[in-house]
């Protein structure tokens, strides 16, 4: 088994640890949410490599929240450093970062916008970024070409993803097996048009985002009684719905199509969940056969610029 060692660096200025002492006096306990990993909504979760006994993540505000965590001083310098973090996935989403610490898997974030939103929608987002770094960093084969930067997805991509949507929307008037046809239609065209770069580039959003996103939709449903509609408010006011929505679209409609214990598996394995929609489809082919890696130790590391100095 090939692993990967990541390590997320953080650089922090003794202007920055000043004004944590400022922070540290205040009343900063609120904004953690502790997220467990439900069998309910992701069946293979027994596959998770926790990293020490706890069996949860720790989603918190990076410059709230922290003085309880069990390794409080070194997060407390790497969150106040927040700021200079180098993201996991991509410069678009320099509010969020995640990684091991002390045996805890934790998601920070600082981002006003979170930090403004309501409680269900903070739970929402906690249980989304709590499953990339649970269920599929810790608990999946990643392909290789999907772990690093996010690429950029193109127009082309972007089409397809709305022609994809309206066909699976339209499906569910009159079943999913019927809208087969058209969805192995639209891929094919797709691949008329697209060069196998571009594909890929949309395959690695697919392959994180897609499950990330149907599984916060379950655990809202569950935890909320939220149906699809909800979903989709909460969707559209954190944006890119595009590219996110097709998640629990396309979850529901595999649900339907193979059930939820054998799709899942195979996004498990290394699969994307457009690979098992498309599965039969003659240019569905060949895109599941990327070498995949189990990663371990997805951790933060503090580097002090005075200590370098
Ligand atoms: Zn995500």
């Amino acid at each position: 088994m090939k692993q990967i060692f990541i390590l997320l660096i953080f650089l922090f200025s003794t202007d920055a640890c000043r004004a944590f002492d400022l922070q540290a006096t205040s009343n900063i306990s609120a904004g953690t949410i502790v997220v467990e990993i439900d069998s309910s909504a992701w069946i293979p979760a027994g596959y998770i490599r926790w990293s020490g006994r706890s069996r949860e993540v720790r989603f918190i505000h990076a410059f709230e929240g922290f003085v309880r965590e069990p390794c409080f001083s070194v997060l407390a310098a790497g969150a106040q450093a927040f700021r200079y973090a180098v993201p996991f996935f991509s410069a678009r989403s320099p509010h969020l970062s995640m990684g091991e610490l002390c045996g805890h898997l934790y998601v920070l974030f600082d981002d006003p916008i979170l930090s403004a939103s309501d409680e269900r929608t903070r739970r929402f987002i906690a249980d989304h970024e709590a499953f990339h770094i649970a269920a599929q960093m810790y608990g999946a084969k990643v392909p290789i070409v999907f772990v690093g930067d996010r690429p950029q997805i193109e127009a082309e991509s972007r089409s397809f993803l709305r022609n994809l949507e309206r066909v699976l929307n339209a499906s569910s008037l009159v079943g999913v097996g019927d809208a087969y046809d058209s969805v192995c239609a639209l891929l094919e065209k797709y691949h008329l048009h697209t060069s196998s770069a571009e594909r890929q580039a949309l395959s690695h959003w697919i392959f994180w985002e897609w499950p990330a996103e149907d599984y916060a939709f379950r655990m809202l449903r569950k935890n909320h009684h939220a149906d699809i509609e909800d979903y989709l408010r909460i969707r559209t006011l954190l944006g890119d719905s595009e590219v996110y929505a097709l998640g629990p679209i396309v979850g529901m409609a595999l649900d339907q199509m193979v059930g939820q214990a054998v799709w899942q598996h195979r996004i498990q394995q290394g699969e994307t969940m457009l690979d098992v929609l498309v599965g039969s489809c003659t240019s569905g082919r060949g895109n599941k056969e990327y070498p995949t890696i189990e990663m371990s130790r997805v951790t933060f590391e503090f580097v002090s610029l005075d200590a370098r100095d």
